[in-house]
C-alpha cells in the first residue's frame, strides 16, 4: 500500500509530499519546492529510501528545491511532460520574480507522456496529461489506493489559474472533467496548495468544475 505525508513547502505553502510503499519503505519525492534540509529530516526521521523525485508541472514553487534534492539524494527526475520546457527552461527569471534562490534551468532525466507510468519501489502511478494552468502539467495516480496527486489542476474548491502564459481555461476544464472525475468520485486527491478533497465532493460542490456549473 502506498503511504504519503504532506509538506507544505515555500511562502507559498506548497504541498511537497512524500510518497512510499508501506512495505520496502522505498520513496518519491513530489513537487519539492524548496526547504530542502526539512524534507531531507522527514526523509531520514522516516527511514525511507528515495528512489526519483516526479514533477507535476515547472512553476517554482514545485520544483526550486529539485536539482539540489536530485544532487543530495543522487536521484533522477520523472516528469512533468515535455512542454513544461516552456517553464523549466525560464526558471531563474520565475526566481527573481518571486523571490526564490537562483535557480538554473532545469532539465528532466525523463519527460513524461499521458498513458505513461511511473514506478515507487513495486507500486505503478499512471500519468495523466493535463495541461491548462501549464502546457506540459501532468497529474499522478495511484489506482489501488484510489489517489491522486494533481499539483495545480484541482483544488479543494477551486482549479489552478489560467492567466500565465500559455495557459488555456478550457482546456484545464476538460482535463478535470475528462480525465480526473471519470477515475472516480471516490478518488481522494492531493492537491499543489492547501487540503486534500475528493473527486466526488468537487463534483458536487467546486463552483468551477461541479455537475452543475
Ligand atoms: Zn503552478
Amino acid at each position: 500500500m502506498l503511504d504519503y505525508l504532506i509538506l507544505p513547502v515555500t511562502p507559498f505553502a506548497q504541498n511537497c509530499s512524500l510518497i512510499w510503499e508501506e512495505a520496502t519503505r522505498r520513496a518519491a519525492v513530489v513537487d519539492p519546492g524548496g526547504e530542502v534540509d526539512g524534507i531531507m529530516a522527514e526523509i531520514a526521521g522516516r527511514d525511507l529510501q528515495v528512489e526519483k523525485i516526479l514533477l507535476t508541472h515547472g512553476h517554482i514553487d514545485h520544483v526550486g528545491g529539485t536539482a539540489e534534492l536530485a544532487r543530495r539524494l543522487g536521484v533522477p527526475i520523472e516528469g512533468p511532460q515535455r512542454e513544461e520546457a516552456f517553464w523549466l527552461d525560464q526558471l531563474p527569471e520565475q526566481c527573481r520574480m518571486f523571490g526564490f534562490p537562483d535557480t538554473p534551468a532545469l532539465q528532466p532525466d525523463r519527460w513524461l507522456e499521458d498513458g505513461d507510468t511511473v514506478t515507487v519501489g513495486g507500486m505503478t502511478l499512471d500519468v495523466l496529461h493535463t495541461p491548462g494552468h501549464t502546457p506540459g502539467h501532468v497529474c499522478f495516480v495511484h489506482r489501488p489506493s484510489k489517489l491522486a496527486l494533481v499539483g495545480d489542476v484541482l483544488f479543494a474548491g477551486s482549479i489552478g489559474r489560467t492567466d500565465f502564459p500559455r495557459g488555456n481555461h478550457a482546456e484545464l476544464i476538460r482535463a478535470i472533467r475528462g480525465k480526473l472525475f471519470p477515475l472516480g468520485d471516490d478518488f481522494s486527491f492531493i492537491p499543489g496548495h492547501g487540503p486534500m478533497s475528493t473527486f466526488g465532493e468537487e463534483r458536487r460542490n467546486n463552483p468551477f468544475v461541479a455537475d452543475w456549473a
